[in-house]
This record gives structure tokens, C-alpha cells and sequence, in this order.
């Protein structure tokens, strides 16, 4: 396909044309390979009843492979300087909207009402500036957006952190946040070859499969994350010296030393052997002593 944007010449063509040039700032890396870019509209198991959100579509090379997928696609984009370049790109993509706009500060459940009524369900695909893929992941799962999936490049070493187990060193606070709200799964790892202009890091595309309901129950979401910040907030030392730090003056060493106890979790583990189902009743337990 010697039309597709996601391709060397392509991408250096529009480029020239307009006289575009990379901000680093804003983790401008464009994919130009078709490969990868299969492997990440596959994943998001797109049809002609879903609507796709894309963040950050830079100059649409994924935006028109989702068009070509997806019922609808609206894309929000932070660089003004792409906003023209899109729109002259999308003309033959009359599903395809433009947003203007920093992802971080956009009413997304405006959005949905706005551009995903009519769909069945809603995916997010993007191939996200590294710099801020942290709170970006963390705005669309707390904000619950009814989606089905998340399917994201990233940073590698990220994608390791949001997918791993218990009892390894990548598994932390991010790892539970991701895990309570979606299944995660790594599609693939991708070189830094397929971008230009090339990133310092690997790279790698994750497919997050959002849960309908949490996997724990928690009475307190706010507490449960608070106790999971916690119990990581110096990984070197135990859970109790962990908590002991957080939540001592609040509820005195004995009361935490029960709270331990009632959910059966030995004081001198670390925080990164937890699963999800002990740090719920980790903080239950706390929760009830609190009160
Ligand atoms: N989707 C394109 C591709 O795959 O070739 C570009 C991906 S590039 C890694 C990230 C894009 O996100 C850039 O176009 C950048 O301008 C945009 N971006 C950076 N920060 C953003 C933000 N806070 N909100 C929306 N877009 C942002």
C-alpha cells in the first residue's frame, strides 16, 4: 500500500510538504510500519459498530487505519501545527474527527456523549507520547469511560510494569491500578527502528481488556490505592515499616498490628509480594479501624 501514512516515504512526504518539524517535548514519534500497525488495529478488534478514541494521532497514520475499521474515530491532538495536516490527510475519512486539545484537560465523557452515541462499544488505540502515558492511563480508567479496551504502545519497560505478577521487581502501584480496573496483556515488543524520529527507549503494544467489574471488592477505592502507595513508598523495607510509616498516628501500632493480622498477611513481606485480593482486604481491615 504505497498510499498508507504509516510508511518512510509517505510520512517524509507530508512532512516536507508542510515544513513540519519534531517536538521532542511532546513525544513526537512517528510509526512507519505497516507491520506494527497491524498488529495494533488486530489487537483492538475493531468493527463497523465501534468507535475508536485515539490520543495523539500526529500526522493520522494509525487515524486512517482505524477509519478504515471503526464506525467512527475522534482524535485529540495538542500540536496546533498538526491540526491543519490532519484535516488535508482525513478528507477521504469523513468518519474521522479532529479534536484540538491537550488529553489531560478534555472532558472525555463530553466527548463520548458527543461522538460515541450511536456506537456499541468504544475502543481506545494510540501510540501515546511516552512523557505523559502514566496520567493519560490513569485519567481513562478512573474517569470509567465505558470502554471495552485500551490497545497502546508504550514504553516497554511500562507495559512490563502495568502487566506483571506478584513477587517481581516491575510489580508495583501502577501494576495494581491497571490489574483493578482491566485484564492486561503485551502484544508485542517493537523496535525503535519503525519510528522517526527514532525514541531512546523500546517500545512495546499492550492490550488492556476493560473489566466490567472490579476483580476485588473494596468499600473504599481511595483508602485501598492510599494503602497501596503506601506499603510500595520505599520498596526496600516491609509492608509494616511501610505502614507503619502512613498510618501509625492514625490508628496506633496496635491497631495496625490487628488489621495485619485480620487479613492474614505477614508484617515482614514487601509490598511487592501482595496480590490484589490482599491489599483488599489489607485495607478493609484498615478501613474498619479508621473509622
Ligand atoms: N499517532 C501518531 C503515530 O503513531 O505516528 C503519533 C504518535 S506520537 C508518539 C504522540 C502524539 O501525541 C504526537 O502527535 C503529540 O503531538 C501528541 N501529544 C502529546 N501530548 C499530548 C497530549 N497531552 N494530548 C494530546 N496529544 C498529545
Amino acid at each position: 500500500h504505497s498510499m498508507d501514512i504509516a510508511t518512510p516515504s509517505r510520512t517524509k512526504e507530508i512532512i516536507r510538504k508542510h515544513g513540519f518539524s519534531f517536538k521532542k517535548s511532546l513525544g513526537q514519534n512517528f510509526l512507519i510500519d505497516m507491520n506494527i500497525m497491524r498488529r495494533i488495529v488486530d489487537a483492538a478488534e475493531l468493527d463497523e459498530h465501534t468507535g475508536a478514541l485515539e490520543i495523539g494521532p500526529g500526522i493520522g497514520a494509525l487515524t486512517e487505519q482505524l477509519a478504515k475499521k471503526a464506525s467512527r474515530v475522534t482524535a485529540v491532538e495538542i500540536d496546533n501545527r498538526l491540526i491543519p495536516i490532519l484535516h488535508e490527510v482525513m478528507e477521504p475519512y469523513p468518519n474521522v474527527s479532529v479534536v484540538h486539545g491537550d488529553v489531560l484537560k478534555v472532558d472525555l465523557h463530553a466527548l463520548f456523549q458527543d461522538r460515541f452515541q450511536e456506537v456499541e462499544r468504544v475502543s481506545v488505540v494510540a501510540n501515546l507520547p511516552y512523557y505523559v502515558t502514566t496520567p493519560i492511563m490513569m485519567k481513562l480508567l478512573e474517569e470509567r469511560l465505558p470502554l471495552k479496551n485500551i490497545v497502546v504502545m508504550i514504553q516497554k519497560e511500562v507495559a512490563e510494569r502495568m502487566a506483571a505478577s506478584p513477587g517481581g521487581k516491575e510489580y508495583g502501584s501502577l501494576s495494581v491500578a491497571v490489574q483493578y480496573y482491566c485484564e492486561p496483556e503485551i502484544v508485542c515488543t517493537v523496535p525503535h527502528t519503525v519510528f522517526i524520529p527514532q525514541p531512546n527507549v523500546e517500545s512495546a503494544v499492550i492490550r488492556l481488556k476493560v473489566r466490567e467489574e472490579p476483580p476485588v471488592r473494596v468499600s473504599d477505592e481511595a483508602l485501598f490505592f492510599e494503602v497501596v502507595q503506601a506499603s510500595f513508598a520505599q520498596r526496600r523495607k516491609t509492608l509494616w515499616n511501610n505502614l507503619k510509616a502512613r498510618y501509625n498516628q492514625l490508628m496506633g501500632t496496635e491497631a495496625l498490628q490487628e488489621a495485619l493480622e485480620e487479613a492474614q498477611i505477614e508484617p515482614s513481606r514487601r509490598g511487592e509480594t501482595l496480590s490484589l485480593d490482599e491489599y483488599a482486604r489489607l485495607s478493609e481491615a484498615i478501613g474498619a479501624r479508621m473509622a
